[in-house]
């Protein structure tokens, strides 16, 4: 990039480089310490409200997995993300209508969380060429006001979803609830962690238990000692969001 950036985006690109370091070095340590390596743990930034300038730096500094979590604001950047070195992964609530703006354009959906919204996905994937990824997104606290699916109706999800064409299933995403005791937020990653551990082991055609995505800022190091291989993380790198 040739145009010089504002004193305040120079600061916060500056500001990035410091956290990214002492983020993977948080990772590393909690993938050691669950028998680990750095390699096994994928660090996924989330973007949301991040300009794409200091998005692009992020990139340039090595991240290579990046995640949006609504359609608008990844539409708004897309053209702008330097995306060879980069996935694209969208995290966020999803509706059907929208679907259309992701297929051939994200690398991954890591949010979805109904027999319609899979359907979607394959009829779009089928009719552009393309194989989706996806994750399913798990309700693991059942919270009313959350998306997700609950845990009793994930396998009888993934028995009608593996079918279609034009998708692939690779693993599992959650949101635990916020928890005060860190005894309980464990509960919850673990449970994720068993239900990951069971559906591989069935060895369904055209599910692959590949990605196990949960831990964010406050507690990504907790949901990799319980089995997390993809952290999500966004304010600890790019700083508190500043909504517009
Ligand atoms: C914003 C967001 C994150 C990151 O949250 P932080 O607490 O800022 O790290 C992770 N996952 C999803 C789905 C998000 O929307």
């Amino acid at each position: 990039m040739t145009e010089k950036l504002s004193e305040e985006l120079q600061a916060r690109c500056l500001a990035l480089e410091e956290n990214l370091r002492d983020i993977r070095e948080r990772i590393a340590q909690a993938a050691q310490a669950s028998g680990r390596t750095e390699k096994d743990v994928i660090l996924l930034a989330a973007t949301k409200t991040v300009p794409v300038e200091v998005i692009n730096h992020g990139i340039r500094l090595g991240i290579d997995y990046i995640g949006e979590n609504r359609v608008q604001e990844l539409e708004e950047k897309y053209d702008q993300l330097e995306r060879e070195k980069c996935q694209v992964h969208f995290i966020g609530h999803l509706q059907t209508n929208k679907v259309k703006n992701l297929v051939g354009r994200v690398d991954m959906i890591q949010s979805v969380d109904s027999e319609k919204l899979a359907k979607e996905i394959s009829r779009l994937s089928v009719q552009r060429e393309v194989t989706t990824d996806i994750l399913l997104e798990v309700n693991v606290g059942k919270e009313t006001a959350k998306s997700g699916i609950m845990p009793e109706e994930l396998e009888d999800l993934l028995g009608k979803i593996c079918i279609l064409p034009g998708l692939r299933i690779r693993g599992l995403m959650a949101i635990p609830p916020i928890c005060d005791e860190k005894e309980r937020l464990h509960n919850y990653f673990s449970l994720m962690s068993q239900y990951f551990v069971d559906i591989k082991r069935k060895k369904s055609d055209n599910v692959a238990m590949e990605y196990l995505s949960m831990g964010m800022s406050g507690d990504f190091e907790d949901a990799i000692l319980c089995g997390a291989n993809l952290v999500r993380v966004g304010s600890s790198l790019f700083g508190q969001r500043q909504y517009r």
